[in-house]
């Protein structure tokens, strides 16, 4: 378990782009990169999902944002807000974004597998 302390120490790191230096303070397995929706995250793998750890929003036309907190949560809230923006549903089948074009996202057949997204 990394302690807040040591989080507030890495980001401090990563903020003068020394991310290899933070990713040995937290024992980290290496920089890792994840996409969702057209946007691309970089942060230091901790090994789980949901683990606390460095994050950066890259190659987004905002300034990069360096935060604490975990790839799964920012995987999730960019697929969410992709949906509401883009009024698509992430199909439970292939994980594919599809037009919602039914009433009740269950009914949505997947354009990209043929699936019902509920999966
Ligand atoms: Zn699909």
């Amino acid at each position: 378990m990394v302690t807040q302390e040591k989080l507030s120490i890495a980001l401090e790191q990563t903020r003068q782009n020394n991310w290899d230096k933070a990713n040995e303070l937290l024992a980290g397995f290496g920089i890792e990169y994840v996409s969702c929706a057209n946007k691309d995250l970089k942060y230091i793998n901790l090994g789980d999902t949901y683990d606390q750890t460095i994050c950066q929003e890259i190659n987004t036309v905002n300034q990069p944002l360096l935060f604490i907190g975990s790839w799964g949560d920012w995987y999730e809230e960019t697929a969410r807000e992709y949906c509401e923006v883009k009024n698509v549903v992430r199909c439970g089948y292939c994980s594919e974004f599809t037009p919602m074009n039914e009433r009740n996202w269950q009914d949505v057949v997947c354009e990209n597998c043929g699936n019902l997204v509920a999966g």
